[in-house]
């Protein structure tokens, strides 16, 4: 029977560690948890700059929400697009250095509606192996050929370029990758787009509002012009705070991309509300130094503290800082252990990560204190 099957694989998610389960928060998302009557110190939000609870971004959405309601009631191309939509993508394609930008309400539907209207049957996409799923998704969904390099190899992404006859060609990366918290090599990746005429879709969902001047992005971090050929998508769920997310690149592509990615002709306009909000959090982010700086700062005060001990970190410079343990069982015994002592850290492991990978996902926001730091390290110690 159908249902039992199902049941026996369940069974099987839970024999080898990998059924999730999930914990209701009594409190906003913000370093201090309050789950099951308890306070947690937690390191799992990708709330990087602090901004989820900050009660500038809370008035917006009030007011917004006064102004210009609740729901957009429609999608974007029939009645769903109000003047906070049409000023935000205003504001964001100035800030991100494009001719323009077009929103969607989720990272992973801006994903999955944009490869597939660039590319398709008989087209090619080359794909970093450690892209995240939704690109993965994209890459399925768009149906052309898939070519996935070791990461952030750039002669393996040259070989299978040049060994290309694909009509269309499409160069797929994340700029910070979600669950490594590396950078990938985009002056690298832009220039072999270049040499040999592909598309580059960058999704900056961890680097946008974090890295570069002022935030603008990872792009802003290399200080790589916006090319023609550059499509830039990253999220405003995670430092920005809200929800949502949005593509910029040269007009003639977001024209394109209104006019095809199916993701945003057929779902409701995201809330105006929080088209309001994010107008908030973008000056917010802009004007964000002193959150950047306390954030690069706890990073350090990990890396440095876990230096010489028996967990292994990789080489992140971002706020993400994973600590490898490789066996499924063994990740969730430390995160457990963690939890016992009141620190919340999430224990990622395959599909999420590759098998024998498996790891704490530690994340830093500009909410944390140094004593917070100091208390996970003490716990870390102890383990060790
Ligand atoms: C979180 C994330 C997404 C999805 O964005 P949502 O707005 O949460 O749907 C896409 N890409 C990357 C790299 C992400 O980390």
């Amino acid at each position: 029977m159908i249902l039992e099957q199902l049941q026996s694989e369940l069974d099987g998610l839970q024999r080898d560690g990998l059924r999730r389960q999930r914990r209701s928060l009594d409190s906003p998302c913000g370093p201090a948890a309050q789950v099951d009557g308890r306070r947690l110190l937690s390191f799992c939000s990708n709330d990087y700059l602090g901004l989820a609870n900050e009660p500038a971004l809370i008035d917006a959405t009030c007011a917004g929400a006064r102004a210009w309601g609740v729901g957009s009631g429609a999608s974007h191309l029939v009645s769903g697009h109000l003047t906070p939509h049409a000023a935000l993508e205003q504001v964001l394609a100035e800030f991100t250095g494009f001719a323009r930008a077009l929103l969607f309400s989720t990272g992973y539907m801006a994903n999955l509606g944009i490869v597939p209207a660039l590319v398709g049957r008989g087209d090619a996409v080359f794909a970093d192996r450690l892209n995240h799923a939704s690109l993965i998704d994209a890459v399925q969904l768009s149906r052309a050929d898939s070519h996935r390099y070791a990461h952030g190899d750039l002669q393996a992404l040259e070989r299978l370029l040049a060994a290309s006859s694909a009509k269309r060609k499409l160069i797929l990366s994340d700029a910070v990758f979600s669950m490594d918290g590396d950078l990938a090599p985009l002056p690298g990746l832009l220039e072999l787009a270049e040499r040999f005429d592909a598309w580059l879709v960058i999704d900056d969902a961890h680097g946008f509002g974090v890295l570069g001047a002022q935030g603008r992005g990872s792009v802003a971090h290399f200080q790589l012009p916006p090319a023609p050929r550059l499509v830039y998508m990253a999220t405003l769920g995670k430092a920005a705070g809200a929800a949502g997310a949005f593509v910029a690149g040269d007009a003639t592509v977001i024209e394109w991309l209104q006019q095809r990615a199916r993701t945003y002709i057929f779902t409701t306009g995201s809330s105006p509300a929080i088209a309001c909000a994010l107008a908030t959090s973008l000056e917010l982010i802009a004007a964000g130094d002193g959150r950047r700086d306390r954030l690069r700062q706890l990073c350090a005060q990990l890396r440095d503290g876990l230096a010489g001990s028996r967990w292994r970190l990789l080489p992140s410079p971002t706020a993400i800082q994973p600590v490898i343990i490789g066996d499924n069982h063994e990740t969730l015994r430390v995160a457990a252990a963690l939890y016992e002592r009141g620190l919340w850290v999430p224990a990622i492991r395959p599909p999420t990560v590759a098998k024998g990978s498996a790891r704490l996902r530690v994340s830093l926001t500009a909410a944390h204190q140094p004593a917070d730091i100091d208390q996970l390290l003490d716990a870390l110690r102890d383990l060790g």
